[in-house]
């Protein structure tokens, strides 16, 4: 029997994990911290021999093959010796691949993987279709081929899932953009990080499509180096007319498939912002369904939490929770829409961000600023200046910070946290940084 050993006792590798024993592997699953309770519990139930708080060289060498979690860096010394003696490293998402027929429309990019993913989700939904919805988001793609079947699914996958994907195949790709992130662990090097995300487009033969981005230089810049053999629908807000693809004309979506168009007023859009119009276009070319369900669902669709997500309105100052907003290009679309006076709060692990091109927007619309973060250096010196020393406050916490924005904040006004930065010097994660804030917006 062959051996699979998974590292990392999260989502992905008990998801993982699951699928290798319903296969018949002789599984093993090693995590280095702490697995959570019902993980563990999980394991159990599946009768997956697992171990915690360090890694079993013994145990962990002699796998035919090994699924990394995409939280573990290639760089670890386990890994490392598992790449030295040609162990095979694959990632959840490649291994699941190998078991599942559906047709899967997977989606990469540096912002709006989530939004775009849960829009085609809830377009293939509406229109009836039996779809699965899975990767970076919800339930293990792995466990749902494991455990149940869908004839599509719609995958969000991250850079780090797709650095050991090999020859899993989506039916439609999307990269929704490509800007500087993660690059701690692409040698700090954007071309590596690029490459990374064109894993998705690796395996896709003629019958397959590419949608994509061409108002992204950087994606446009990488793709005139490839070659692609896939029917390739771009989707832009600049060129004024596209034979194939997504564009604006008027005030509405132009999206062109073939011989079918559809077209969706921007003023039917639920979600706001230029951001959501890209986002959007890319969903309804990935849908290829009824105009109708594309408007409807495009109409209807709900805001994701922490994403522009509106909290409360409290006398007349929006609050709003954009806590993924975790790098510049997502913090520059929530400002870049927002048609009120914002107080921005703002700050956390910074990524080597460059804030100059945030610079004119808050220039423009930034009334004050409430950083939100252990060490705000790089912050003060970019924008103090642009908004004035009074208007400008350093909190630790996200009580303070709501407290301090309230007085800045004048009636008409919106208060936006747009963080800009990772959330792990003060909190868990970006989940608890907006739940921390949304409290106490509600107990202003
Ligand atoms: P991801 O899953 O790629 O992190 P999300 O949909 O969760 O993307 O959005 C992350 C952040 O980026 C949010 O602050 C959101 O408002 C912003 N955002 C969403 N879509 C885009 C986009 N197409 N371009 C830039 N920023 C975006």
């Amino acid at each position: 029997m062959s051996r699979i050993v998974v590292l990392g006792g999260g989502e992905s590798g008990v998801g993982a994990a699951v699928l290798a024993k319903v296969k018949g592997f002789d599984v093993f699953l090693s995590d280095n911290g702490t697995i959570e309770g019902h993980f563990a519990d999980d394991l159990r139930k599946w009768e997956i021999p697992f171990e915690q708080g360090g890694h079993s060289e013994e145990l962990i060498l002699n796998a035919d093959e090994v699924i990394k979690s995409p939280g573990i860096p290639s760089t670890v010394p386990m890994v490392r010796k598992l790449e030295a003696q040609g162990t095979p490293i694959l990632s959840e998402i490649e291994f699941a691949g190998r078991y599942d027929s559906a047709k899967k429309i997977c989606i990469t990019g540096s912002n709006g993987k989530t939004t775009t993913t849960s829009l085609i989700y809830y377009l293939l939904k509406n229109a009836g279709l039996n779809v699965g919805l899975g990767g970076n988001i919800g339930k293990s793609y792995a466990y749902q081929v494991a455990t149940e079947h869908y004839d599509y699914y719609v995958l969000e996958i991250s850079s780090f899932q797709l650095d050991n994907c090999y020859e899993f195949h989506p039916d439609i790709a999307i990269i929704t953009n490509i800007s500087p992130d993660h690059l701690d662990r692409y040698d700090y090097q954007l071309e590596n990080y690029v490459k990374s995300k064109f894993r998705i487009t690796q395996n896709l033969n003629p019958e397959d499509c590419f949608i994509f981005d061409s108002d992204d230089s950087i994606t446009i810049d990488h793709l005139n180096k490839i070659i692609i053999s896939a029917k390739k629908l771009p989707f832009t807000q600049k060129e004024p007319y596209l034979e194939q693809g997504a564009f604006l004309k008027d005030d509405k979506i132009v999206v062109r498939v073939d011989n079918e168009e559809c077209n969706v007023y921007l003023k039917e859009l639920a979600l706001g912002g230029k951001h959501n119009i890209y986002n959007s276009m890319a969903a309804a070319l990935a849908s290829g369904i009824d105009n109708q369900v594309i408007r409807e669902s495009l109409a209807t669709f709900q805001p994701i939490e922490h994403r522009l997500e509106p909290v409360l309105s409290i006398k007349d100052v929006l609050y709003i929770n954009d806590s993924k907003a975790t790098n510049v290009d997502a913090a520059w679309y929530a400002l870049e829409c927002q048609t009120r006076p914002v107080v921005w709060i703002v700050g956390g692990k910074d990524k080597g961000n460059d804030y100059e091109v945030l610079k004119p927007l808050v220039k423009d619309k930034v009334r004050a600023i409430v950083c939100l973060g252990v060490d705000n250096s790089k912050i003060r010196e970019a924008f103090e200046d642009l908004v004035g020393k009074d208007n400008f406050v350093e909190t630790r916490s996200a009580e303070d910070a709501v407290l301090e924005s309230s007085k800045f904040a004048q009636s008409g006004d919106v208060v936006l946290l747009s963080p800009c930065c990772a959330s792990f010097d003060l909190f868990h994660n970006m989940e608890e940084r907006g739940e921390k804030f949304k409290e106490a917006v509600r107990r202003l």
